[in-house]
């Protein structure tokens, strides 16, 4: 039987590691660490997403600059609040909901962010300097899967990895990262033929596809380990992208969803958030 990997534990001890690490911060610089969430609309998924990032992070100490836009407003109202809090010394992170109301040009407001407060790492000059491998603030979902495996103790060296999906926000940055960790890397999307053919072959299956139930028993070899990233909202509550019953009985491991990997992206947002305040200083 499949061995559950626990996200929501091995996030709650990110968040503690964060919440001592923001209190050493605070008593040696003198000062604080501060994430600016800015939501702009209703969309209701986002507004629930943002009050538990906002929690969370007052819960680690962070302050909590929250900005709030109607959804009519334009892209010089966003981007003029964006470049107040990129002037802002007590902003560490600025994190822009995603996604923004239709008549807004979402790549255009997240460039605005400088790469020193990017702490949901989906800036073009974030993107660069992960495919660079140099220092700087990484996607947070993808973050937090490479920190599940850690916790799991899985070295990553000369596995086989398979990426399903190629998004800016979670597919292809999680590539680079599994890439820079010495997996051997496959990336997939929507026009790969014959998936299940090419995600039998992994020893790790990350599915990131936004498909409810699109990975089955079919999809993955005995003993592989699954990692849903995927969630979308049934009449049976909070589902993945992997079909966890039919799933489950052949993998090692497998995340499950709720309690995989939504808790350690919001650990990681709180982690980036230190991360960018000590950038800074
Ligand atoms: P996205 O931007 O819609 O990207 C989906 C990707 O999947 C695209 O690259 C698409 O390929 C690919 N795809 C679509 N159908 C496919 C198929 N049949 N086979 C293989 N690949 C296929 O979605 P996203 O933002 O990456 O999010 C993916 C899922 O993760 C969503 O359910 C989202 O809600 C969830 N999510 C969860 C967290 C979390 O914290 N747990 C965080 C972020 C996102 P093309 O590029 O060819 O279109």
């Amino acid at each position: 039987m499949a061995q559950i990997i626990d996200g929501k534990a091995a996030a709650g001890r990110i968040r503690d590691l964060v919440k001592d690490d923001v209190d050493k911060f605070r008593s040696v610089t003198h000062r604080t660490v501060g994430l600016a969430t800015v939501l702009v609309g209703d969309d209701p998924a986002s507004e629930v997403y943002v009050t538990s990032k906002r929690r969370l992070s007052r819960q680690a100490g962070i302050e909590d600059h929250h900005r709030r836009l109607s959804a009519d407003a334009g892209q010089d109202e966003v981007a003029a609040v964006i470049d107040e809090l990129a002037e802002d010394d007590a902003v560490s992170g600025i994190l822009l909901q995603l996604p923004l109301p239709k008549h807004l040009d979402s790549k255009a407001l997240i460039d605005r962010i400088p790469w020193q407060k990017d702490v949901d790492g989906l800036t073009t000059t974030s993107a660069g300097l992960l495919a660079r491998n140099a220092p700087g603030l990484r996607p947070c979902t993808p973050l937090g899967i490479l920190a599940l495996l850690r916790a799991e103790g899985i070295d990553l060296s000369g596995v086989s990895a398979v990426v399903v999906g190629r998004s800016e926000l979670v597919g292809k940055p999680l590539a680079q990262l599994l890439l820079q960790q010495n997996a051997t890397v496959t990336v997939t999307h929507s026009r790969t033929r014959d998936l299940a053919t090419v995600t039998r072959t992994a020893d790790i299956v990350i599915a990131a596809a936004g498909i409810p139930h699109l990975i089955g028993a079919e999809h993955v070899k005995a003993g592989a380990i699954v990692i849903d990233v995927g969630i979308h909202r049934s009449a049976n509550g909070l589902i993945g992208d992997v079909d966890f019953e039919a799933v489950s009985p052949i993998t090692s491991r497998i995340t499950p969803v709720p309690g995989g990997v939504g808790p350690m992206t919001i650990a990681e947002l709180l982690r980036n958030t230190i991360q960018a305040a000590k950038i800074q200083t």
